[in-house]
């Protein structure tokens, strides 16, 4: 597969990562320690630097939720497929995720934390595609909005390729 165009550079990635980390840390200053939970996999590289870079106590969870079949094509319902380990009532919880499109995936783990009783829930998202939304859902923490285009790399992928790309690359779905 040739390499996917460049829409956000590997640099301008880590430079909002840095600024979303100096936000949060300063967010939470005052709440003691926060626990993050990345859903998995899309989110893993992004939490991998988000969480290095907070300079407040963390700890780390992953849950993981199917909503797309293979490739790009949507196959409606969003579904539990691990949840997360750790106990984390009463605990501040940020969900970590790559990127809200629909903003099903986002609302619907809104609700599976909420049943743990967590102190309090926020959310960041590396990348948001504004125009695609079809439910609100409140997202504390955006990396970049972007365009109605599917993406790929740092985390994301195309039927599971490309997600070790260093930047964000556009990819034309060919199903
Ligand atoms: P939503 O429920 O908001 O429609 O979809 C969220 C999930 O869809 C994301 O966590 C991600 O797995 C997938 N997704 C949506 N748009 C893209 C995209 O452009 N590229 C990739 N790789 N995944 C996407």
């Amino acid at each position: 597969m040739n390499q996917p165009p460049v829409l956000i550079s590997e640099q301008d990635i880590q430079a909002r990562v840095a600024e979303l980390a100096a936000q949060i840390s300063a967010d939470y200053s005052d709440k003691g320690d926060i626990v993050l939970v990345g859903v998995l996999k899309g989110s893993f590289i992004f939490l991998a630097d988000l969480s290095r870079r907070l300079t407040i106590p963390r700890t780390i969870e992953f849950i993981a939720v199917s909503s797309y079949a293979t490739g790009s094509i949507s196959s409606g319902a969003v579904r539990l497929v691990m949840d997360v380990r750790g106990n984390i009532e009463n605990r501040h919880v940020l969900i970590v995720e790559d990127i809200v499109d629909t903003g099903h995936t986002l609302k619907y783990l809104i609700g599976i934390l909420e049943s743990h009783h967590p102190a309090s829930i926020k959310t960041a998202a590396l990348l948001h595609k504004p125009e695609r939304a079809e439910v609100e859902v409140p997202i504390d923490y955006i990396g970049f909005g972007i365009g109605d285009e599917w993406v790929v790399g740092y985390g994301l992928d195309y039927a599971e390729h490309e997600r070790t790309l260093p930047y964000i690359g556009i990819i034309e779905p060919t199903d």
